[in-house]
């Protein structure tokens, strides 16, 4: 979620390295075509990587490396890149994207920092709020586009308060507003590092009614479900266990007919992946985090749960090793079905756009052609043009709901006069 205070060094390095970028951006868009048929078609001769690569520049249809089921088109003060120039920056390399901002907006408080204008979260003592215009800022974008080009896009409705038992209410009114437009919400945030306590008012919890109301409502409607909680504390390496993981699984449970894609796979920049510890008690070991992961993939019960590996944050962890590499790329393997990619990008830029890709070539490279298929092109496909069936359906068959009736129509006077209960679902 952090472009603006990405590790400089880090990022110089990366640029540094361009050629070696260049060249692996052309072996991947080269090993992919040869590897993945059914995308492109390319000529049956054609299996040289050089050949195909040349085949690919002049006649092949377009080749996408990736969807990005993860990005931001707006900061956390609301500017960001218009559409139009993302689209320059997707170019014939990405596919299509989810389309959501950052519907929490950094209060700049004269009090706090005078004339100094906060960009970021980490720049100001003063509240964040929810800024729900967001949403009408997304579907204006949005409607810049021809139809065609509205075709590389998802656009997910983020601008209510997972607190606020009203919150259903507001993504019903965008769904009405906007309709054949959005199908999903979030990226929203539960649980997250040092921006949690920050936003004005309730703390969000996974224990809140209201946050129930908006996952039956996903799971009514059909609106895939982009969910960022931590899974542990910010500094709760310590401890047996990460601190969010039970109450998350319960959640996950209480939901299982919504599509829920777990976020960073519940990483963030201080929330490390939980290690194994022998001695924390009685001798037993704690879960390492891709075992607490593994258990959820497992429960028959939640096949509907994604958990995506957004974010340079994440990629950091998972290519700090060898070992961790392949681990991570063992359970890919495993569960291809079950993973998606996304950058992560906060208002993307041409220069920076593709560095997360670029980080995760180690792993790129050792999965299966499948997984790497699966998680970079098909589960996003699979899961968004599932819910623009769902999505258009539940809109259609709601269209007219909520028009103030006529009395007498269906209603007797004791039903119209009665107070009536505000329920959802
Ligand atoms: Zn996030």
């Amino acid at each position: 979620m952090e472009e603006h205070d990405k590790n400089e060094k880090e990022q110089r390095s990366i640029e540094e390295d361009c050629s070696r970028r260049d060249f692996i951006k052309r072996a991947t868009i080269a090993a992919m075509g040869v590897g993945l048929g059914g995308i492109q078609e390319l000529d049956a001769g054609e299996n040289s990587a050089e050949k195909t690569k040349a085949a690919t520049k002049k006649t092949a249809p377009v080749k996408y490396l990736y969807h990005d089921s993860h990005v931001h088109l707006t900061s956390y003060v609301q500017e960001g890149t218009d559409i139009r120039d993302y689209l320059k920056i997707m170019g014939d390399k990405v596919g299509r994207s989810v389309l959501f901002g950052l519907p929490l907006q950094q209060k700049w408080s004269y009090l706090n920092s005078e004339d100094r204008a906060p960009t970021y979260y980490l720049h100001s003592d003063a509240h964040l709020y929810y800024y729900s215009f967001n949403d009408a800022m997304i579907a204006h974008e949005y409607n810049k586009l021809n139809e065609e080009e509205k075709k590389r896009f998802d656009p997910m409705i983020t601008g209510f308060n997972p607190t606020d038992m009203y919150a259903v209410d507001h993504i019903k009114r965008v769904l009405k507003m906007y309709p054949n437009t959005f199908v999903g919400i979030g990226e929203f945030s539960i649980h997250k590092e040092f921006v949690s306590a920050k936003i004005a008012g309730e703390v969000a919890s996974l224990e809140n009614k209201a946050l129930d109301h908006i996952m039956d409502f996903a799971a009514e409607s059909g609106l895939v479900t982009l969910l960022h909680c931590d899974i542990d504390v910010p500094f709760g390496e310590k401890s047996p266990k990460p601190a969010y993981a039970r109450q998350m699984y319960k959640l996950l449970k209480k939901h299982k007919d919504a599509t829920i894609i777990w976020a960073h796979m519940g990483l963030g920049r201080i929330v490390r992946p939980h290690t194994r510890d022998l001695m924390h008690a009685k001798g037993e070991r704690n879960p390492g985090h891709l075992e607490i992961i593994e258990y959820a993939l497992k429960d028959k019960e939640l096949g509907n749960l994604y958990y995506d590996i957004s974010w340079d944050q994440v990629a950091k962890y998972v290519i700090s090793s060898p070992e961790s590499l392949q681990r991570t790329a063992d359970l890919i393997n495993k569960y291809p079905d079950r993973f998606l990619f996304g950058t992560d990008n906060v208002a993307p830029k041409e220069e920076t756009y593709y560095n997360v890709y670029e980080m995760y070539q180690p792993l790129w490279d050792i999965l299966t052609e499948e997984a790497r298929h699966k998680i970079l092109i098909g589960n996003y496909e699979r899961i968004y043009d599932k819910a623009k069936v769902d999505v258009a359906a539940w809109e259609e068959k709601n269209r007219n709901a909520g028009k103030a009736k006529l009395l007498g129509e269906n209603e007797t006077p004791e039903e119209y006069i009665l107070p009536h209960h505000h329920h959802h679902v």
